[in-house]
């Protein structure tokens, strides 16, 4: 599979025109160094660069694409909805049929509003739970991310169960300071927040997979579920990434609880630009044009986007078995790298769950962002930058989750056992 890389100076050119080379920065590989591949197409688990080198695909769009590339019956929907017109900024059938789809797997959530990435939907949802509530405080979790909206890009003051400050130049200081920060799957923290602030809602990813991937804890997860209840705060599960990867239903098939707000992006588009929150109707209905809460956008609810979503979400609750076959190879992909580190005495820790996988260089299992942050990622680049280098397309950080799709077979995945068996002495 290894094919040498001709270097063509396509970066160097992207560079003189797009901002970094790049429209989102994670592309630019900076954090493993090297230059990225640019691609030509995707068929299936595997994808292909301009230089015309295979790729097996662990990123998939960064989670998106649970059935792969060109998946036939998302390709025809979006063809199908093309021919009819590709935008209308008015209703189409095809959202309402989403909306159906999708609220009929969650008995606690009533009413949605789709957008158009998971930024959105994030940004959005808590608009609409400050609204609801009257309250402006807001507490998120160290490592979780929700997104590039102004009050969510935000790092620790000193110490956790702290006033937030912002993570990036041209957030003024006062739009964070409503963000009271916590320390995931640590409770103790999350009631300093509340006992600190005046907090109308929590923002937490149920399933963290911005740190590599951290489970929530089941008792955490039912104890910030109580804690909002207690303080009358809204809690909102951000499942763009873990919603339909995860399992069906996210976390909802996992742990059960019930959240006031979901939002979705990712997968539930199909490739496509979509996001979405939904959530129970006494708060949704605060939302314009029914209640006072604003919330717009252009070609939110876009009709190939939404054929798209439709295709997928329907091909996959007429097929749930596939979330234990996903997670049957992402578990021997993992056992894999497991045994082969062990046996070369690397330290090395994971997580499965459905599609979704995360693996740390680090000598326990983290539970939060200080933990994670222990992990060995100068051995995490020499692993990206050799199985790149093999044939195999593994995100370019050591904070993403990794994805299996269902045209991903038992034996493209001892291929890269086998690779990494080969690789490991190099890292
Ligand atoms: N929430 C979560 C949990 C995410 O993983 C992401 C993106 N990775 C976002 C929100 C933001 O979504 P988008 O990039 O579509 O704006």
């Amino acid at each position: 599979m290894y094919q040498k890389r001709v270097k063509m100076g396509i970066f160097n050119e992207a560079q003189k025109y797009i901002v970094g080379g790049v429209n989102s920065p994670v592309r630019a590989f900076k954090s493993v160094g090297g230059e990225p591949p640019f691609i030509e197409k995707g068929e299936g688990a595997y994808i292909f660069d301009i230089e015309g080198n295979k790729y097996l695909d662990y990123i998939q769009s960064w989670g998106p694409l649970i059935f792969g590339h060109c998946d036939k019956d998302t390709q025809n929907a979006i063809i199908e909805a093309v021919k009819k017109g590709v935008s209308f900024g008015a209703p189409t059938k095809v959202e309402v049929e989403l909306a159906k789809e999708v609220l009929e797997l969650f008995p606690h959530l009533n009413l949605i509003r789709f957008v158009n990435s998971g930024t959105e939907a994030t940004m959005s949802a808590i608009r609409l739970a400050r609204g609801y509530t009257g309250k402006d405080d807001i507490i998120k979790f160290e490592g979780c991310y929700h997104g590039h909206s102004d009050s969510l890009l935000v790092s620790a003051g000193s110490g956790a169960a702290t006033f937030g400050v912002p993570s990036s130049p041209g957030v003024p200081a006062d739009f964070t300071k409503h963000t009271l920060l916590a320390k995931y799957n640590d409770i103790e923290s999350v009631k300093k927040c509340f006992e600190s602030g005046d907090v109308g809602c929590v923002i937490i990813e149920p399933i963290a997979g911005n740190m590599s991937l951290v489970p929530g804890e089941k008792e955490f997860l039912g104890e910030l579920r109580e804690i909002c209840n207690h303080y009358g705060a809204v809690l909102i599960f951000d499942e763009v990434m873990s919603g339909f990867r995860a399992s069906l239903r996210g976390s909802f098939d996992i742990y059960g609880i019930k959240a006031d707000i979901v939002t979705f992006g990712k997968v539930i588009g199909g490739g496509m630009p979509v996001g979405a929150f939904a959530g129970k109707k006494e708060i949704m209905e605060k939302l314009s044009p029914v209640g006072p809460v604003y919330q717009a956008g252009t070609l939110s609810g876009n009709p190939v986007a939404m054929s798209a979503g439709l295709t997928v979400i329907k091909k996959l609750k007429e097929n749930p078995e596939i979330y234990k076959e996903l997670e049957d190879k992402a578990k021997k992909l993992m056992e894999g790298f497991s045994e082969t580190s062990k046996e070369n005495n690397i330290d090395f820790n994971y997580n499965v769950i459905g599609s979704m996988f995360g693996f740390f260089f680090n000598k326990k299992l983290p539970k939060n962002f200080d933990e994670v942050n222990e992990s060995d990622t100068k051995r995490y680049a020499k692993f990206h930058n050799n199985m790149l280098k093999s044939g195999f397309y593994f995100a370019p950080s050591a904070y993403e989750t990794g994805f299996i799709c269902t045209p991903m077979n038992e034996k493209d995945i001892e291929n890269t056992i086998t690779t990494y068996s080969k690789i490991v002495k190099e890292i």
